[in-house]
């Protein structure tokens, strides 16, 4: 049999009008806002508090992931399609694919193999035009700093050297990173350093994702902090009078999308925050959408749950009063490979020693995530090279744990693939094991907050803060930022902030070099090592492969 590429199977099925998708929901065709046949946006008038209360909120996440993703999202749509297939009303709530991957090396994020959502070209790229909105929101706030900085009437007094405010555009384009702006004579504004971070990592973004209405919208968007006087007062986007007219290039952005899985069930996707950088997760909103519509909602926390699973626990749904009912951690045994040594051109070839070797990362993970008071479950989303022998240890060791662990086949099989881990998770849902609480509280000093999650998450044994760092937190008790959560900077290859050290690393100090602060988002963001908010495109991007032929049928996006 020819093996069909993503977007092979994605264009085979035959696509049902989102109209039916909605009905399943209860909503009628009226209530809508239908962009063609495939697509609506959903209103928030739909968004009902006693449902969220009522139905279950299943978070997907996955141990620390090799580059090429472990699952997260297909087993997200997978586990979906088979809780569907076994009664229960599921629907998956993702995020919105960036073009810099897209273009890059990893790819679209729209699920893999018979586990998708579609009309995946159109999710993977542009969409509805929330990535762009976000842009021009973004945009729209440093224009108004260059104008005011050039202004005679107005002029804030800002001082140029101390704007942290940066333009962003959905592309990875490292060019853009460090660039001098407002050259050319007077007439052109005034010079100064300014640089560009990739849409997903703006601070609009974050703001969007958890924003609950337009009037919440508004007021993080007038709280973003932008810098300092030349007397050293600070200077937010409400000194601007920006907030209002950053909303209402929102307008539609922030109503959530509906698409259809594969097999024909609710998908709702809507926000992009990255996960190493940001929070990682779709928003407040299409997660209330979820919640309102549906009794099982499916979402996905990006990278692994040091990065993701933390920060959409500790920070969305503390922020939005949700509780989880169960996680699902997604393993895979290539990972676990290279977890106990494999190099990458071992990752594979079955090997029982090394995933062996390898458990101790799962293991971590599945502590991490009952230090939450919540019960997880244990996906392992299989590749045809695995061996019975390295998924039966992975039972085993599991068993021994308390833990139930499942073979997830969805990206082979879609649902017919995931009943068996679909009826583990409703079992651990009606268990009512799952008591979700925080590992910090928002109101603890920001210090202690970031000593908390690296050593109880990441098992550092200390943190050490660099003098800038140092300097960033007498800054933010100055500015009284102090009981905002926080929103970890880290690489995702690793517990630490080393990414050579896989596994389950032990006996080591994280750095924090510095911290920023997104005063809209109500987040800070201390920064491990070198963080980088505009990635870059590789030796041979994934562009080359893909065009589009006289009928306008894409091909080569993976
Ligand atoms: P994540 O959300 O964790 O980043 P994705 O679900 O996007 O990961 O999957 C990453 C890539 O791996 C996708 O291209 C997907 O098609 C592929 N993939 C996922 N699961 C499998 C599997 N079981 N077998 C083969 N390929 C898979
Ligand atoms: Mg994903």
């Amino acid at each position: 049999m020819k093996h069909l590429t993503d977007i092979e199977i994605a264009q085979e099925k035959e696509l049902i009008h989102i109209k039916e998708i909605a009905a399943k929901l209860g909503i009628e065709e009226d209530t809508i806002e239908m962009f063609g046949k495939y697509k609506a946006k959903l209103p928030l008038t739909l968004i009902d508090e006693d449902k969220i209360k009522k139905n279950n909120l299943i978070l997907v996440t996955a141990i620390t992931p090799t580059p090429a993703g472990e699952g997260k999202t297909t087993v997200s749509i997978g586990l979906t399609e088979g809780l569907n297939k076994i009664g229960k009303q599921a629907t998956v709530v993702l995020r919105e694919p960036s073009l810099g991957p897209v273009f890059g090396i990893k790819g679209g994020a729209a699920g893999g193999g018979y586990s998708q959502v579609v009309p995946m070209e159109d999710i993977n790229l542009h969409f509805t035009g929330d990535f762009n909105a976000v842009e021009k929101a973004n945009n729209l706030l440093s224009a108004l700093i260059d104008n005011n900085l050039q202004s005679n009437c107005c002029n804030l007094n800002l001082d140029p050297r101390t704007i942290l405010w940066k333009r962003v555009i959905d592309m990875n384009d490292r060019a853009l990173r460090s660039i001098v702006i407002g050259l050319g004579g007077t007439a052109n504004g005034i010079p100064r350093e300014d640089g560009f971070n990739i849409t997903p990592a703006s601070e609009v973004m974050a703001i969007l994702c958890m924003a609950t209405d337009f009037e919440d919208l508004k007021k993080r968007l007038g709280d973003i902090f932008i810098g300092f006087t030349f007397d050293k007062k600070p200077i937010f986007a409400r000194d601007l009078k920006a907030e209002n007219a950053m909303a209402i290039l929102l307008k539609y952005a922030i109503k959530p999308n509906l698409v259809q899985t594969l097999e024909e069930n609710p998908a709702i996707i809507h926000g992009g925050p990255f996960a190493n950088i940001a929070q990682g997760t779709n928003t407040i909103i299409a997660t209330k959408m979820g919640l309102s519509l549906s009794n099982y909602v499916i979402t996905e926390a990006g990278f692994g749950a040091d990065l993701g699973a933390e920060k959409f626990l500790n920070i969305k749904c503390v922020a939005a009063g949700l509780s989880p009912k169960a996680v699902v951690l997604v393993a895979t045994i290539r990972a676990l490979r290279h977890h106990g040594g494999a190099k990458k051109d071992e990752f594979n070839t079955p090997n029982l020693a090394f995933v062996k070797a390898g458990f101790c990362n799962l293991e971590k993970h599945i502590e991490n995530i009952r230090k939450f008071n919540i019960e997880p479950v244990v996906a392992i989303n299989t590749f045809s090279n695995d061996s019975y022998k390295e998924i039966n240890y992975i039972i085993e060791k599991c068993a021994e744990l308390g833990v139930n662990a499942v073979v997830s086949d969805g990206w082979a099989k879609g649902g017919e693939g995931t009943k068996e881990l679909a009826k583990a998770v409703v079992e651990v849902v009606e268990s009512n094991k799952s008591h979700f609480k925080p590992i910090y509280n928002w109101k603890t000093p920001v210090k202690e907050k970031i000593e908390t999650i690296a050593k109880e998450i990441y098992g550092a044994i200390e943190v050490d803060f660099d003098k800038k760092a140092k300097l960033n937190l007498a800054r933010i008790d100055r500015l009284g930022f102090n009981d905002f959560a926080i929103c970890m900077a880290k690489t995702q290859k690793s517990f630490s902030d080393n990414e050579s050290l896989v596994g389950r690393p032990e006996n080591f100090v994280v750095t924090v070099r510095e911290i920023e602060i997104a005063a809209g988002a109500k987040f800070i963001i201390p920064i491990l090592g070198q963080m980088m908010r505009m990635p870059g495109l590789p030796g041979v991007p994934a562009s080359e492969n893909m065009t589009i032929d006289n009928n306008g049928v894409i091909s080569g996006l993976s």
